[in-house]
């Protein structure tokens, strides 16, 4: 009878995407997605099953250390997210393999590398800033709350811990406004336009439409925004980094927008018919 899995004697190379953080004064490696069982884990480890008392990693479950094998399937995981890290991993011991990657019972880190840009501001990434439940991020020195320097870190976590030199510098002032301002755009002017056509024909139809098109914007603007960064020239983490610091804003404004709607439809509902 197969079995499920191989025993490797002799470690897999492979990659995969994971944060950093203090846990305890220690520095540690966590799961890059949260998952509700996912703990964090030291360079050298073996996996161990959450759920059941089987060893990890069983066919049949979700568990064990998860990786890729090259880099292509790390971009498809969202690597260019500027908290990652790339970590170099050699897999060894019960390997399970899948169609895009392994699961596997032990799990040595070789190296782990951050982009080089700041999460907040975009410059270049020098220290590392501590964020709430002791996550490690790439920080500038002005940004950095609680700084630690990248030396300091390698040695505690007892790899490399170095932030690449290749990644895009921080798009300039007036194409972070335009980013910006090409998402705030729409919903303000369906504001304008339905509130035109309102009162020019004295119906409350329009009012009921610009308040669904403001919703609409905001659900399928997130899946315009690479197209939107590739036509500005934003790319990579510099275009995640601007999503993640302006999304909220945009969202306020068009939610904003949709509140002054709201409240014109009821301050005019006995003076118009629908
Ligand atoms: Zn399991
Ligand atoms: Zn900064």
């Amino acid at each position: 009878m197969g079995l499920p899995w191989d025993v490797y004697a002799t470690p897999i190379a492979a990659r995969k995407l994971a944060r950093l953080g203090i846990e305890h004064g220690e520095v540690v490696l966590r799961p890059a997605f949260y998952r509700q069982l996912g703990a964090s884990y030291g360079v050298v480890a073996r996996a161990v099953c959450p759920l059941e008392g089987h060893d990890a990693p069983e066919a049949d479950c979700s568990c064990g250390f998860y990786a890729v094998a090259d880099d292509t399937q790390l971009w498809r995981l969202g690597a260019d997210e500027p908290e990652l890290a790339v970590l170099d991993v050699e897999l060894a011991g019960r390997v399970i393999e899948h169609d895009h990657g392994y699961r596997a019972s032990d799990q040595h880190v070789r190296s782990v590398r951050f982009h080089g840009a700041c999460v907040r501001c975009g410059r270049r990434a020098e220290v590392f800033g501590q964020r709430h439940f002791g996550g490690l991020v790439p920080a500038c020195r002005k940004c950095a709350r609680r700084a630690l320097d990248p030396v300091s870190v390698s040695e505690a976590l007892g790899v490399p811990v170095e932030f690449t030199s290749d990644d895009p510098a921080p798009a300039s002032l007036s194409t972070r406004f335009e980013f910006v301002l090409a998402q705030m755009l729409a919903p303000v002017l369906i504001l304008l336009v339905t509130a035109a056509v309102a009162l020019a024909s004295g119906s409350g139809v329009p009012l009921a439409c610009g308040q669904l098109a403001i919703v609409v914007w905001l659900v399928t603007v997130p899946s315009l925004l690479g197209r939107l960064g590739e036509r500005l020239g934003i790319a990579g983490t510099e275009a995640v980094r601007l999503q993640h610091r302006w999304s909220p804003v945009v969202a306020a404004v068009a939610i904003g927008c949709d509140i002054v709607l709201t409240v014109v439809v009821i301050a005019l509902r006995d003076v118009i018919a629908y």
